[in-house]
Formats: structure tokens, C-alpha cells, sequence
């Protein structure tokens, strides 16, 4: 009986040894210290031994499960170390590793150009006005000093959704809809898209355009200029040299085109600004009594001015950006430069 003991806890320690999770070794400590188990077994059978026997076996049986429970205990605690020392390595947070970067957007150059262009003249006390990208006749032409069949509207590639009713191709119907909810003084700035048929590296058939238009007692030509002075001068810089030339609106009078001094070249001339040295950036001039007349302001009191620019144009010129479609592909590489 002694050898079978020491059999049993010979197998039972190369068995332990062996075991390397925390189930294989319940599955151990039940297999011989439990209920059933062997060395339970062995101790059931102390019963049939003779009186000399049993101490001496009883002595043996003793040693051994004192042996196989402190084995299994120390067994565990290397499994639990093992254990804990796996998972802390598996939970090590590598502090070096470089950050996850969340992806933000920017502002679209065309976005942020309006911005800046709309922030010069708030700080003139001009308000900002919008009106529908889909006009009638009336608001895009006709108050505007257009008369049907007027050879002026041939200078503006028109999409017709209806009869007399079309995509805007300028923002100066904002104008006509502001004086006509309101008495004069006028002072607002209207930035919006428009329309016309044109497409190539200049033109898109959607663009931007920024409108202007101050009515009030006493407007002169001399208030438009320096007006516009102040604001080109804040837009490229206060250096940068300003002219007005003669022009045509049909809906100014006297009118004029307003250039800057070339941003690439600074008047030296170059191939931006075809060797002239002055890039064209906006169209202006006084408002015509025709216009007053529709929208019922009278004339003889009130007089004012209106301007209107292409804010790609100005973008473009801004940004030193050659090809206007640049703005409208929507490449992420483009766009994330501003
Ligand atoms: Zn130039």
C-alpha cells in the first residue's frame, strides 16, 4: 500500500508539473485530493488494514496529501504569475507610437475669399443681402435698364429654365428686390452663385459674385472710389495701386472697371497681366435713374453706386491660382492647402 501511495504521488507530481492553465490543474486537484479522487480512494481503504498497519500507513497517507496539496499550491501560483505576467504584456500601451490624427476639413477658397471680402464691408456698415438663384426676367434684366431684344443682354450667356424665367447670371437682381422692399439709404453687399453658358480655363458656368450697392443723399463718384480704394487696399494690401477706366454697364451711369496693380509682377508687367501691368477686378459705377425709376426711388433726390466682382477672379488672383476649374474639382490636395 505505501508503494502504491508513493506511485500515486510520483504520477500525481509529473501530471502537476505538466499542467499549465488554472482549468487543467482543477481538473488535477480533483482527480486526486477530491471527493472521488485517487488519494480519497487509498484513504477509504485505511478501514481494512490491521491495527499495526494503519498508523504507519495512516503517517504515510498523511505525508503525501501534504505533499500533493502544498505541490498544487505552488503550482497555481506560478500558473496566476505566468497568468498576469502574459496579460500585462499583452496591455503594455507602447507610449511611442505616433498619435491617431483626426482629419478636420478647411474652409473652400471660394468660402473663405467671400468671407474676407464680406468682413471689409460689414466693417463699412454695409449689410449682407441674399435673393434666389432662379430670377424672373424682371429682377435680372429689366429693372436692371436690359430692355428685350437690347443688344446688352447678348454680353451675358443666359440658361432659361421658362419664359422670363432664368438662373441668375449676376448678383444684381439682389439690388433690384433690395430697394424694392425698402426706402433708401441702401447699404448692402450681396454674395451669391450665378449662372451663364461659358466653360473653359477662365469661365465656369457657375461662379461666385459679390454685389454692392450704396443709395443714400449726397452719393458721389468720389464715394465709390474711395470706397473701393479702401477695400482693395485691405484685400491686397494698402501698397498696391488702384485705377479706374471708363466702361459700360447698363444698369450704371457713369460706370467704370476697377483694376489693381498686377499681384504677380506689381505693374512690371508679365504674362498674368498680359505685359500691361493692371489686372481688371471688379465693374462699377453710379446708378442709373432708369433703375431708380423701376423700383420706384426718386431720382432727383437720391443718387448711389454699385459694384460686382467675380470672386473666383479675386481668389485666383489671392492665391496665385492659374486655372479657375482648380476651384471647382474638389481634389483634397488642392484644397487642403488654404
Ligand atoms: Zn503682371
Amino acid at each position: 500500500m505505501k508503494d502504491k501511495l508513493e506511485g500515486l504521488l510520483k504520477d500525481a507530481l509529473a501530471e502537476l508539473a505538466a499542467a499549465s492553465t488554472e482549468a487543467g490543474l482543477q481538473e488535477l486537484r480533483v482527480k486526486y485530493l477530491g471527493k472521488k479522487g485517487e488519494l480519497t480512494a487509498v484513504m477509504k481503504g485505511l478501514g481494512g488494514l490491521t491495527p499495526e498497519e494503519r498508523p504507519v500507513i495512516g503517517q504515510v497517507v498523511n505525508t503525501v496529501k501534504g505533499q500533493l496539496e502544498e505541490a498544487f499550491d505552488s503550482r497555481a501560483a506560478l500558473i496566476r504569475e505566468q497568468v498576469k505576467n502574459e496579460r500585462l504584456a499583452n496591455e503594455r500601451i507602447d507610449v511611442t507610437l505616433p498619435g491617431r490624427r483626426t482629419v478636420t476639413g478647411s474652409k473652400h477658397p471660394i468660402t473663405l475669399v467671400t468671407e474676407e471680402i464680406c468682413s471689409i464691408f460689414s466693417a463699412l456698415g454695409f449689410g449682407v443681402a441674399e435673393g434666389p438663384e432662379i430670377e424672373h426676367d424682371f429682377y435680372n434684366f429689366e429693372a436692371l435698364n436690359f430692355p428685350k431684344d437690347h443688344p446688352a443682354r447678348d454680353m451675358q450667356d443666359t440658361f432659361f429654365v421658362a419664359e422670363n424665367v432664368l438662373l441668375r447670371t449676376h448678383t444684381s437682381p439682389v439690388q433690384v428686390r433690395t430697394m424694392l422692399k425698402q426706402p433708401p439709404p441702401v447699404r448692402i453687399i450681396a454674395p451669391g452663385t450665378v449662372y451663364r453658358c461659358d466653360s473653359d480655363a477662365t469661365h465656369s458656368p457657375m461662379f461666385h459674385q459679390v454685389e454692392g450697392l450704396m443709395v443714400d443723399k449726397g452719393i458721389t463718384f468720389g464715394d465709390l472710389k474711395g470706397i473701393l480704394t479702401l477695400f482693395t487696399s485691405q484685400l491686397f494690401g494698402s501698397d498696391i495701386g488702384v485705377r479706374l477706366r471708363p466702361s459700360f454697364f447698363p444698369f450704371t451711369e457713369p460706370s467704370a472697371e476697377v483694376d489693381i496693380a498686377c499681384v504677380i509682377c506689381r505693374g512690371k508687367g508679365c504674362r498674368v497681366c498680359k505685359e500691361t501691368g493692371w489686372l481688371e477686378i471688379l465693374g462699377a459705377g453710379m446708378v442709373d435713374p432708369e433703375v431708380y425709376r423701376h423700383v420706384g426711388y426718386d431720382a432727383e433726390q437720391y443718387t448711389g453706386f454699385a459694384f460686382g466682382m467675380g470672386i473666383e477672379r479675386i481668389a485666383m488672383l489671392k492665391y496665385g491660382i492659374a486655372d479657375m476649374r482648380l476651384l471647382f474639382e474638389n481634389d483634397l490636395r488642392f484644397l487642403k492647402q488654404f
